[in-house]
């Protein structure tokens, strides 16, 4: 089934897009959690962190310079989280791989 992820990605549908390159797509979140909240997605189909093949960890090494990018563009690089979700009971709810860059505000617990 095709998600929203690659809707967006495949420019269906409409999104405020940071970054882009052959490789990954940073847009912001619609409901954000804090003032920034960032989503830094690989255009791959890759469903969760769970089902990432070793052939594809240099793709997450990309996404973590992406996000040290992204933090230092909105000035979020002393304070940030990193999040991704893998499962239904952690929060995912879109099954296509994609990490929370959330900062801006003083952050609490993970819930
Ligand atoms: P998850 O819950 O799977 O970890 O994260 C999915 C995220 O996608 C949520 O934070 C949600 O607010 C965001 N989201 C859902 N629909 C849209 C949309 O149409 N556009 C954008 N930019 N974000 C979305």
């Amino acid at each position: 089934m095709t998600t929203l992820f690659e809707k967006i990605i495949a420019g269906e549908i409409p999104s405020q897009k940071l970054f882009e390159n052959d490789r990954i797509i940073a847009i912001k979140d619609i409901n954000p959690a804090a003032p920034v909240h960032i989503l830094i997605i690989p255009k791959k189909v890759i469903p969760n962190i769970q089902s990432l093949a070793e052939d594809d960890l240099p793709l997450v090494a990309e996404i973590v310079k992406v996000a040290q990018q992204l933090a230092l563009d909105v000035g979020i690089q002393d304070n940030y989280r990193l999040v991704t979700n893998c499962g239904v009971d952690a929060g995912q709810t879109i099954f296509h791989l994609h990490f929370h860059l959330v900062g801006g505000r003083k952050l609490h617990g993970l819930g």
